[in-house]
């Protein structure tokens, strides 16, 4: 038994299961689990890291300027205040080692995003769970819920893992009422995927109070390099560069995700086809008697009549060599998320599922 004990709050954090892309004894195995991009990187990110292999030798550029300039050209933002991150993830943990220490309070949502929790307890934070409508984020339940401790409110637009979307009005809405010491964390990684939805950065231009964080890992197809960024105002950046290791991403992450963002066609037909196959599996699940919401990210909700028949569902799946999320540590236990695969991986998983029901 080790001596030291950690930190109050290290040990209810609950250790990471799932993520696994094989199946014992299954061949032919497709994982929609982590709503990954079916179609896989564009090949000018895979170029992109064969190239950077040459200077493998060269620690990377601290300042990330070529893939903040880059960022700020296609989403036209400012430069300055944006941050890059190893993946969203770091944004998030940046926000609640900056932002939030013992005895202040961070705010997400009863199905939220896990990382919200984890990161305000490693910073030594309380999280505050907010119940939320119809799976739907709930303003005035979060406005409610603030006290003058909260330091952060988490929100993820899209959702996950429900896959709802609420307008901008609405979330504008939530930054005017929120208590003055507070910061609105607006968590863009399916941004992406709900067309004309900028992900809040013309908010963050009007409000000093709203930070927006985004990633390369969904429709980029880059989880693997870990990529992701964040905008706010310039004192919020400043803030966050403090607490950033200077060579916190590698360079073949920078130049790979650089040239993903410069594939536009590719990224375009990407999400042409999952908006497809969107409405296709949403539709065909519904018919086979499965609650599924409208979705507004790469991935659908599938509620069942229980968690035993969703267990069942799951573990039927897997014997045809398919791997989906559950989602009881989000208080789902009823459901199943599943990333929209491919055009036969959709087909295989609504086969799955009416061999099943
Ligand atoms: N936010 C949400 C809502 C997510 O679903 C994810 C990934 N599952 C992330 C942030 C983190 O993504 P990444 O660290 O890969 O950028």
């Amino acid at each position: 038994m080790a001596r030291m004990k950690p930190q109050p709050g290290i040990m209810d954090i609950a250790l990471y299961v799932g993520g696994a892309s094989h199946i014992e004894g299954v061949s032919d195995v497709v994982k929609l689990s982590s709503n990954e991009n079916p179609f896989g990187p564009s090949p000018a990110a895979i170029a992109a890291v064969e190239r950077s292999a040459r200077n493998l030798h060269r620690y990377p550029s601290t300042d990330h300027a070529a893939l903040r300039n880059a960022i700020a050209g296609a989403h036209g933002l400012d430069v300055a205040r944006i941050i890059c991150g190893v993946g969203s993830d770091e944004i998030i943990t940046f926000l609640c080692q900056a932002y939030a220490g013992s005895g202040d309070e961070v705010i997400h949502t009863q199905h939220g995003f896990a990382m919200y929790r984890i990161s305000a307890l490693a910073a030594g934070a309380t999280p505050v769970e907010v119940a939320e409508r119809d799976r739907t984020v709930d303003v005035d339940a979060i406005l409610a819920a603030c006290t003058d401790r909260t330091r952060l409110v988490f929100i993820a637009n899209p959702a996950n893992p429900t896959g709802t979307f609420i307008a901008l009005d609405e979330v504008e809405r939530l930054a005017d009422g929120l208590p003055e010491q507070c910061l609105l964390v607006l968590d863009g990684a399916y941004a992406e995927f709900e067309p004309g939805y900028d992900g809040g950065a013309t908010l963050v231009e009007k409000r000093e109070n709203i930070v927006m964080t985004r990633t390369f890992s969904k429709l980029y197809g880059l989880g693997g390099l870990r990529v992701g960024w964040g905008y706010a105002c310039q004192d919020v950046i400043d803030v966050l560069n403090r607490v950033r290791g200077p060579f916190n991403l590698s360079s073949t992450a920078l130049e790979a995700a650089e040239a993903a963002l410069g594939d536009r066609s590719y990224t375009e037909k990407c999400l042409s086809e999952n908006t497809k196959m969107r409405l296709w599996l949403t539709e065909a699940l519904r018919e086979l008697g499965v609650g599924v919401d409208d979705s507004h990210a790469n991935f659908v909700l599938a509620r069942f009549g229980s968690a035993a028949e969703a267990d069942a569902c799951e573990a039927h799946l897997k014997t045809q060599g398919l791997i989906v999320r559950r989602v009881g540590g989000y208080k789902l236990p009823e459901a199943l998320r599943i990333t929209v695969g491919d055009e036969s991986a959709c087909r295989r998983v609504v086969h799955a599922i009416s061999q099943f029901k």
